[in-house]
């Protein structure tokens, strides 16, 4: 499946699939990426035949032996999402707008948006060609891996990263001036499209991405911070992937994958490693009534969705040492008058301030609901 789906000729394929013989003698792979399987599991499960567009999504490890470096790793984790039944170039925009206010909605910045369009199987076979008479002429003086690329897959020598090749690199002939009539027009569509959502962009032209399925629509996030390894997230539009997977039906669609290793170096780099949820409450109970309260207390408000810590001994000053350490918004105080009155103490440990307060209160001072 993956040597039909991302290609037979991709680094992937060819260096870094983990394939090993299992007990039975079957062959195994560890997956190299999931896109191939959502598609497998779309065609598999017939969801082209369910109404609408397919939107789809999977979290978890993928495995691939590369040389290992700083973001790079032999198991790392993937956030992706696919959405499949549609060429429509407005969902090539919907979903670069998710992976934006998906950043958006967990603060990162400082990330970059370039896009590209690698056109179809009607034109980019004459721009192989003609990339390859080019490279005809230029690849001697190339890098080793370059040499290689020029025969078996001369568009991933544009992708070439080695500052020496980087000149004869620009001097090489573009996709986008190769692109059919159709592969233009959709291009165009997508670009307006994110305009139109007020997302910035830049077209790469040279940004052709290492999976054969990807068709049209190529992009890529990248992320300053995060050094030579910079791509947080890779992702296109593969038309031409149930059909090379063997399916008699046509799936078109566009997906992403986040790499959740970068992404938490990129938010610890931007915030200062101060991105972890802190917790809410820490409570101080003094005294076994007060003790077996606070367990009751705690319940309530964790079920609100509070986050709540119990101090696990008894004294005062050790405990509120303890709330500061943990970074506690606020510390609560049942001691013998507080369970006497039926009023906890409430402190807001960034203030110093300290409120009266009951049970039913806290719940709504609290507790999201
Ligand atoms: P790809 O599946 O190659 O399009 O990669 C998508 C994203 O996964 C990249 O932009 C990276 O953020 C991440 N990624 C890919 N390979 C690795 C790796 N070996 N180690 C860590 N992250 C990776």
């Amino acid at each position: 499946m993956f040597a039909r789906g991302v290609g037979e000729e991709t680094d992937i394929v060819t260096k870094e699939m983990y394939t090993f013989e299992d007990r039975d003698g079957s062959s195994l792979t560890l997956r190299p990426e999931a896109t191939a399987s959502v598609m497998r599991a779309y065609i598999e499960q017939r969801l082209d035949q369910r109404p609408g567009v397919q939107k789809l999504y999977y979290l978890g490890p993928m495995f691939r032996r590369e040389r290992p470096q700083k973001g790079r790793y032999r198991q790392f984790f993937q956030i992706g999402a696919e959405a499949i039944g549609s060429e429509s170039p407005s969902l090539d925009a919907e979903v670069i707008e998710m992976v934006v206010e998906f950043f958006r909605a967990i603060r990162l910045e400082g990330f970059q948006l370039l896009v590209n369009s690698v056109g179809c199987a009607k034109c980019r076979p004459a721009f192989i060609a003609k990339l390859r008479e080019e490279l005809a002429k230029a690849a001697s003086s190339m890098c080793a891996d370059c040499q290689r690329r020029a025969g078996t897959n001369p568009l991933r020598v544009l992708d070439c990263k080695v500052p020496e090749d980087q000149p004869i690199i620009e001097g090489l002939p573009s996709i986008v001036d190769h692109l059919c009539p159709e592969c233009g027009a959709h291009f165009d569509a997508v670009r307006e499209s994110l305009a139109e959502r007020g997302i910035e962009f830049e077209v790469r032209t040279r940004l052709v991405r290492g999976l054969d399925y990807y068709m049209r629509t190529t992009f890529e996030v990248v992320h300053g911070a995060l050094g030579a390894q910079n791509a947080l997230v890779g992702g296109g539009r593969y038309d031409g992937l149930a059909e090379s997977l063997g399916a008699k039906i046509h799936a078109p669609g566009i997906g992403f994958s986040i790499g959740e290793d970068r992404l938490v170096m990129s938010l610890e780099e931007t915030r200062g490693g101060e991105f972890a949820a802190r917790l809410q409450l820490f409570i101080v109970p003094l005294g076994a009534p007060a003790s077996r309260e606070a367990v009751g207390v705690a319940r309530e408000l964790r079920r609100r969705g509070v986050s709540v810590e119990i101090a696990p001994e008894g004294r005062l000053k050790r405990a509120m040492e303890l709330a500061n350490k943990l970074g506690a918004h606020y510390a609560l105080i049942l001691g013998e008058d507080e369970m006497a009155s039926g009023r906890y103490t409430l402190k807001n440990m960034a203030t110093g301030e300290q409120v009266g307060i009951t049970r039913g209160e806290l719940q709504e001072r609290l507790g999201r609901g």
